[in-house]
């Protein structure tokens, strides 16, 4: 990692060796032309003495460059010469209508375009300078979209300090320090966690946009691979991808950073090394996992339900258990290696199926202890009712019900049916786990979800644990809208 870094360092400088090299000898012809050329005319020696002027002018541009030159050597430590981010052009001023600065001022990383003033035209991703509605003071930085609903996204409340390089460095330095206890790139690190009994994960969020105060980007690691997500086109504009794929590659050790593009069904590209050409492979809590970098939901793996996984898998033991909702069955692996006597996988999509008994296969688990059905929820939930079919734990963890606010109440509904469902095959004083991705939802409405859905099925439930993000997941404290993931485990009498 130091070795690719030092050697990137050194051929940077060495073009800019060659260049002073080319300089010096085009004065050096200059210099020695005139000596040389014997007896000289009045006009003659005036011409020398002009091109010698021009000769020394050049002599002392080339000496300020070598200092610059030598002055830059502190970077091969800390590597903050390469452009992370839009620095090209001054930073628009916006102006707040309203007084918002005590909001932002407390972390709030967000100001949509009608708080604005107006909305200059500027590319999206430009740089920003935000002034208070009263007195037009400084308020923070940040980059600025014109076309989208969140026109600025801020990166630093106090206004003085630049954004550039260093200011980026010291954010992904930051975010690195706090995936302390994961491993990547096949890091000694690995084995430090597997000794303090954490579990060797390698596959782990880098960058949580906002929550990492790095607006807009997000950046998973699976063991070698990288997968960078920038969230529009703000973020687009402002983070110059393949310089931060250079990061991750130095730092973390990996082999190839591919980037995800936001839209669906739209293909990515490699940034650095090959498009992985087959699901990669890495390690949650010791066990193997493969994400599908390319193709799968997310950026391949649902990441973030990691901590949920480890906690069913505390309580799977001689367990029967249903993942309804499973797709490549992270939740009946974890139950599998916790010990469960049989764990059935149930999502609608065939190829999220496959993917579960490969990753069941991968871990070495007995095969007769485990069933994948591709079929729709609702349907098999029905089904499996009205056979009297029971589980000891049942898992449900669907897609958000809730892309948008408008949505909210078909949501609700669809979250009351679905855990209707689930509690109507949940064994007597057996575990009902039920998650929400939406972040149209917060945590009251989805316990009032589950209160109504429990008692639908004339059942009495007991709070287990209420759980969410993990770790690598981190938000910031002033956007709720950020912790969208809700896990809540019920005992039912
Ligand atoms: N629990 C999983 C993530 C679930 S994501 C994990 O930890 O990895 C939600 C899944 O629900 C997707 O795989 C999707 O294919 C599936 N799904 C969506 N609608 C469905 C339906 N009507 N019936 C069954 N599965 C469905």
């Amino acid at each position: 990692m130091i070795k690719s870094h030092l050697l990137y360092q050194l051929s940077y400088r060495g073009r800019r060796v060659r260049i002073l090299q080319s300089k010096l000898a085009m004065i050096k012809q200059v210099w020695r032309r005139p000596a040389q050329s014997g007896k000289m005319s009045q006009t003659g020696d005036a011409v020398v003495d002009g091109v010698r002027h021009f000769a020394y002018a050049a002599v002392i541009l080339v000496f300020l460059d070598l200092l610059d030159f030598l002055l830059s050597f502190p970077s091969l430590v800390s590597s903050a010469a390469m452009p992370f981010i839009e620095t090209s052009s001054s930073p628009v001023v916006l102006r707040l209508n309203r007084d918002l600065v005590r909001m932002i001022k407390r972390g709030h990383p967000w100001v949509y375009a009608d708080a604005l003033r107006e909305l200059p035209s500027a590319p999206a991703g430009q740089q920003a300078l935000l002034l208070d509605n009263r007195k037009g003071q400084p308020v923070a930085r940040g980059f600025y979209d014109p076309g989208c609903p969140v026109a600025l996204r801020i990166c630093e409340t106090d206004p003085d300090v630049k954004l550039d390089d260093r200011w980026a460095e010291r954010r992904f330095r930051a975010a690195k320090a706090l995936r302390k206890s994961f491993a990547a790139g096949g890091s000694t690190a690995a084995a430090t966690p597997s000794s303090t009994g954490v579990g060797l994960t390698s596959g782990f969020r880098l960058w949580n946009g906002e929550g990492d105060g790095v607006p807009g980007l997000v950046a998973d690691v699976y063991h070698d691979t990288g997968v960078i997500k920038l969230d529009g086109e703000g973020p687009i504009g402002f983070w110059r991808v393949d310089e931060v794929a250079d990061w991750m590659v130095r730092e973390l050790g990996l082999v190839r950073v591919y980037e995800r593009q936001k839209e669906r069904g739209v293909m990515g590209r490699a940034l650095i090394g090959s498009v992985p050409n087959q699901p990669v492979t890495f390690h949650e809590h010791d066990l193997p996992f493969t994400a599908d970098v390319v193709h799968g939901q997310k950026t391949g793996f649902f990441l973030d339900q990691r901590d949920n996984r480890q906690l069913i898998r505390a309580w799977s033991r001689d367990a029967t258990v249903l993942n309804v909702f499973s797709y490549t069955g992270g939740f009946s692996v974890a139950a599998g290696a916790g010990g469960a006597s049989h764990v059935t996988s149930v999502d609608i999509a065939p190829a999220a199926i496959e993917a579960a008994n490969q990753h069941w296969r991968l871990n070495q688990l007995p095969e007769t202890q485990h069933t994948g059905i591709a079929a729709d929820a609702f349907e098999f939930l029905a089904d499996a009712a009205s056979q009297r079919r029971r589980w000891e734990i049942v898992i449900l963890d669907p897609p958000s019900f809730a892309p948008n606010r408008d949505s909210v109440p078909k949501a609700l509904a669809a979250y009351q049916n679905v855990i209707e469902a689930g509690a109507r095959v949940t064994a007597p004083q057996g575990l009902l786990a039920v998650a929400s991705c939406s972040s149209h939802i917060d945590l009251p409405m989805f316990l009032e979800c589950c209160e109504e859905g429990v008692s639908r099925a004339r059942r009495r439930g007991t709070v287990v644990t209420i759980a969410g993000q993990p770790t690598d997941h981190p938000t910031p404290l002033a956007l709720p809208e950020f912790r969208y993931l809700k896990f809540v485990l019920l005992r039912l009498d």
